[in-house]
């Protein structure tokens, strides 16, 4: 194909950030963290390698994912423990803060809801940053390991994939029938993964994880969460996924309550405050 005469000059035309998160509001981490410091653990929960668990942490409190054993990739899904309907928001998460979350940043639930849903305020892989590949850590750029994904591309019917992981959990925790429960799974943030898209053909890879037994990723939970968190198949997910191939390792999640009167100050994001009416009118337009 031949390129128009002023290809190169469009080629140049320099970037632009799609969401400058300069008005997005911030969390107060030097709140959190103090209120981190008088906090005790009131529940803990392991996952089994190519299982899942279900959690709950109560807004207000915070979460930890360890490594435990070896590296170990998961994938974590987030609901509003009284509202299903809302749940992690992983392509809008992307497109404000990157294709990879840290310390600061926030898991965004989805429309109409929109609001922080989960603060990350540690993350011992912080140091990381983005290798020569182009990859890093905690990604939101990848889905889940499905077990149709998998069937595509080889044949097969296998079973621990973490979309199957997260319905059994889900199931189980909320008594709903299987294929009610597996409608609600959804993208995930994948923590520990290491992630990128190559830059000759823009392909999604991962490499082995960095992570080490006692690295983890902790969260402030800004609404009440129903957690579930699937050790993923793929392990280090150094390798392949959707196969029982690769090593896998457990994780540990601990919820941690703060003392009463360590948050005075913060309350529960409230949902977002667009009307709902896209251009149609009160009467017309979503009851908010
Ligand atoms: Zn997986």
């Amino acid at each position: 194909m031949t390129e128009p005469h002023d290809a190169a000059a469009r080629r140049a035309v320099a970037p632009v950030i799609c969401y400058p998160v300069d008005t997005l509001p911030q969390p107060n981490l030097t709140l959190y963290a103090a209120a981190r410091a008088t906090a005790v653990k009131v529940s803990e929960v392991q996952v089994e390698p190519r299982g899942a668990a279900c959690f709950r942490a109560d807004a207000g409190q915070f979460f930890r994912i360890s490594s435990l054993g070896g590296p170990q990739v998961g994938d974590l899904n987030l609901w509003n423990a009284a509202d299903l309907s809302e749940r992690f928001y992983s392509g809008k998460t992307r497109a404000l803060h990157g294709t990879h979350i840290t310390r600061g940043q926030r898991m965004w639930s989805s429309l109409p809801h929109l609001r922080p849903m989960a603060t990350i305020t540690s993350d011992t892989l912080e140091w990381y940053g983005i290798d020569g590949f182009g990859g890093s850590v905690h990604d939101v750029i990848g889905t889940r390991c499905d077990p149709y994904t998998g069937n595509l591309l080889a044949g097969g019917q296998y079973h621990h994939c973490c979309h199957s992981n997260l319905t059994r959990a889900l199931a189980d925790e909320t008594g709903l029938p299987l294929a009610d429960a597996e409608r609600h799974v959804h993208d995930v943030l994948n923590v520990f993964m290491c992630t990128g898209f190559t830059r000759d053909t823009g392909q999604y890879f991962m490499k082995a994880s960095p992570v080490r037994p006692g690295d983890y990723l902790e969260f402030f939970a800004e609404i009440d969460l129903l957690g579930g968190l699937s050790a993923c198949p793929g392990g280090d997910c150094s390798a392949q996924h959707s196969s029982d191939t690769a090593t896998c390792h457990p994780l540990l999640i601990e919820v941690f309550a703060p003392a009463p009167g360590a948050l005075d100050g913060w309350s529960v994001p409230a949902l977002n405050g667009y009307d709902g009416t896209h251009g149609r009118g009160p009467a017309e337009g979503s009851a908010r």
